[in-house]
């Protein structure tokens, strides 16, 4: 087992490994910017490193940097949480080159799901179920016009290097498509440098599941169900539980064999998710996540497993202590994301941060790095804390979530967080009857809030 691990993260991620490593008898590593020199992951850390100023190019994304901390701190291993070097398979080699193991996939893993066309030829070639679409990037509208005609509108054109849901046009007709193809090229080619894009059908209103897989690495695998993630505003996942509620049992089975298996053909190692679209008993791939997603907690509930613990024991070479036999689902689970910004608009509101009180309790788990005093830098992603709740049903979650709720207390100067939002959409019938889509959340803030 590694004797020391370094996280290459920071904020409720690194908290979260730092707590794995800690129960395992691992020493750790903190990393951090000049911006997060009082951050709680410094603290809780048995050692950390100072990697560079506070924007994340210069520190938290610097692979020499990184690479530095971990020779001068002797650790063995690198966890990189979610976000940041996690998907970067340029990272995963240089760290095989300097003998250091990466907590998660190989570089080769990382590739193939990558860009979004290689994704989907993967998992076509795998036998997981892809959005009927284009093979492959479509040069020009006449090539866009035979696309879409040959798969029927409405269609999506989205940027083969696309991410964060950005680069994507709908058309709705034959008459929107020419515009919807230069525009989406335009904004491909701006926000990626790849004009590249793909054509999709576009699917009215899916609700979006995803399955986690976790791989030994040496041709095992097993899946963990699906956890749904459809209340997105702007494709950012707000609220998500599991299992998913219009989910049967058969159709866990079916995917998640499906996906197991798929996972298996390559010897995929530690976490995975993969990504599907889901409308009318069917499932459409859209990608894979090669890394531990935010919302692993919903999962962890419902199973009574550890992910990370998990991710860490492979990667030292241990056989995995997931057994499908022995994956059985126990209640419900739901996570909230706490996030300092304003609703509607949902801008960024740091700022000190002068009373913080988590809630506590059965079944509740909060995952936060604030404390009180504590400044939430400008300079990162709003996520500020993770509210997970458990219950035996749907129903006992969401009441454990509304009182959970209740004892949430985040204040601060200039501090605006997204818990107020929470506290009335626990009320909303939608919610309580699970009866969502992709869509509902926009327009439920609409209705709410009015135009943000
Ligand atoms: P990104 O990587 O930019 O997040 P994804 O391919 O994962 O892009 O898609 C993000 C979101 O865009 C999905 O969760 C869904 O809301 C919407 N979307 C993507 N493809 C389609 C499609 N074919 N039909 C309808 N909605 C889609």
């Amino acid at each position: 087992m590694f004797k020391k691990i370094l996280i290459a993260n920071r904020g409720e991620i690194a908290l979260r490994v730092i707590r794995a490593c800690k129960e395992m008898g691992i020493q750790t590593v903190a990393v951090h910017s000049t911006a997060d020199t009082d951050a709680m992951h410094v603290r809780m850390a048995d050692e950390s490193v100072c990697i560079g100023p506070p924007p994340s190019s210069a520190s938290y994304l610097s692979i020499p940097a990184i690479v530095s901390a971990c020779e001068i701190t002797g650790a063995d291993a690198i966890h990189p949480g979610y976000g940041f070097l996690s998907e970067n398979a340029n990272f995963v080699q240089v760290l095989e080159d300097h003998n250091i193991t990466f907590i998660g996939p190989t570089a080769e893993h990382i590739r193939i799901m990558g860009d979004k066309i290689t994704a989907k030829e993967t998992a076509k070639a795998l036998g997981i179920p892809v959005v009927p679409g284009s093979d492959g990037g479509v040069p020009d509208v006449a090539a866009a016009r035979t696309v879409a005609a040959d798969i029927g509108y409405p269609v999506i054109i989205k940027a083969t290097a696309g991410g964060g849901g950005r680069g994507m046009k709908v058309a709705r007709n034959e008459d929107e498509l020419e515009t919807a193809f230069r525009t989406a090229r335009s904004e491909a080619k701006a926000a990626f440098g790849n004009d590249e894009v793909y054509i999709e059908k576009y699917l009215q209103k899916p609700r979006h599941i995803e399955i986690q897989v976790f791989g030994d690495g040496k041709g095992r695998a097993v899946h963990l169900g699906e956890r749904d993630c459809s209340l997105q505003r702007r494709h950012q996942k707000v609220f998500e539980e599991a299992p998913g509620p219009v989910i049967t049992a058969e159709e866990r089975t079916r995917i998640g064999k499906t996906c197991a298996d798929a996972v298996a053909k390559i010897s995929y190692i530690g976490a995975g998710t993969i990504e599907f679209l889901y409308e009318d008993g069917e499932f459409y791939f859209i990608e894979m996540n090669t890394r531990l997603q935010v919302e692993h907690p919903v999962t962890e509930a419902i199973f009574r497993v550890d992910l990370v613990r998990e991710q860490i024991r492979v990667a030292a070479g241990l056989p995995m202590e997931l057994q499908q036999d022995a994956l059985k689902i126990d209640g419900h689970a739901i996570e909230v994301r706490i996030n300092a910004e304003k609703v509607p608009d949902f801008a960024p509101r740091p700022g000190r941060i002068t009373q913080f009180h988590a809630p506590g309790g059965l079944g509740v788990r909060m995952d936060s790095a604030l404390y009180d005093g504590y400044t939430i830098p400008p300079y990162y992603d709003s996520l500020i804390g993770k509210l997970i709740v458990h219950g035996r049903n749907r129903p006992e979650a969401l009441a454990r979530l509304k009182r959970a709720l209740s004892e949430l207390i985040v204040e601060g100067a200039g501090v605006e967080t997204t818990i107020p939002m929470f506290h009335r959409l626990v009320e909303d019938p939608d919610i309580q009857a699970g009866n969502y889509s992709i869509h509902w959340l926009e327009k439920w803030l609409e209705r709410t809030y009015g135009h943000g």
